[in-house]
């Protein structure tokens, strides 16, 4: 992967959150303290403004600077959470990336956020987007950018039913139910925006 690709990823995932803030803030305040958006978009403007810089290096080390970026700037529970996977796919990353690989990291990068938020699957929270998606990752195939957008959104939707079992939301106990979870919305928006670059849309 090149600087230009790079600093597109960057920029195509950072306008994404950024455009999308105040749905996210809407989210959260239905089921959290309604500062999921604020959060974020702090977080990813910081990004956008060293998008350049950071893709000046290799992908590892560039991931590893989103990551970095975010953990200082996004705060909340999803700041060292969204560190820790840009951290962790950067460390397994070398430029020279096949799906294979990808999804290795992307694997690797789910295990660590688990253990930083003592979470799993199924406990309506980021993990219930990113789960799927590297299950449709690890599949492969035709169309693959599309394919991975529409498991992103649909895991979003279906967080919707979902009891809330970590983070903030779970204090609501059974009324976390009938809302999506903001934070798998900000995934599914930022897999969404890695596919438009995949297909070559941003
Ligand atoms: P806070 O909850 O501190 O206000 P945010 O509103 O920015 O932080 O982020 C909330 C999102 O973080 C949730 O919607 C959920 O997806 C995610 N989250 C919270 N706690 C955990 C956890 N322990 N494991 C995985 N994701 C979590
Ligand atoms: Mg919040």
């Amino acid at each position: 992967m090149d600087r230009e690709t790079r600093k597109r990823l960057f920029e195509a995932v950072a306008r994404r959150v950024i455009a999308s803030a105040d749905q996210l803030t809407d989210l959260d305040r239905a089921i959290g303290d309604g500062d999921h958006g604020t959060n974020m978009r702090r977080g990813f403007e910081a990004v956008l403004a060293a998008a350049d810089e950071l893709s000046a290096k290799a992908l590892g080390e560039s991931l590893k600077g989103v990551g970095t970026t975010l953990v200082m700037k996004v705060g909340g529970a999803s700041g060292p959470l969204y560190g820790t996977l840009f951290l962790a796919l950067g460390k397994s990353l070398a430029d020279d990336v096949s799906r294979e690989q990808i999804t290795e990291a992307l694997a690797g990068a789910i295990e660590a956020v688990k253990a930083r938020g003592k979470s799993d699957v199924g406990q309506k929270t980021m993990l219930d987007v990113f789960f799927p998606v590297l299950a449709v990752l690890r599949e492969g195939g035709e169309g693959l950018p599309a394919r991975l957008k529409t498991a992103a959104k649909s895991a979003a939707e279906n967080t919707i039913p979902m009891r809330a079992i970590r983070g903030r939301a779970s204090f609501l106990g059974e009324r976390s139910i009938g809302h999506m979870d903001p934070g798998a919305w900000s995934s599914a928006l930022i897999v969404d925006a890695v596919a438009d670059v995949m297909e070559g849309v941003a």
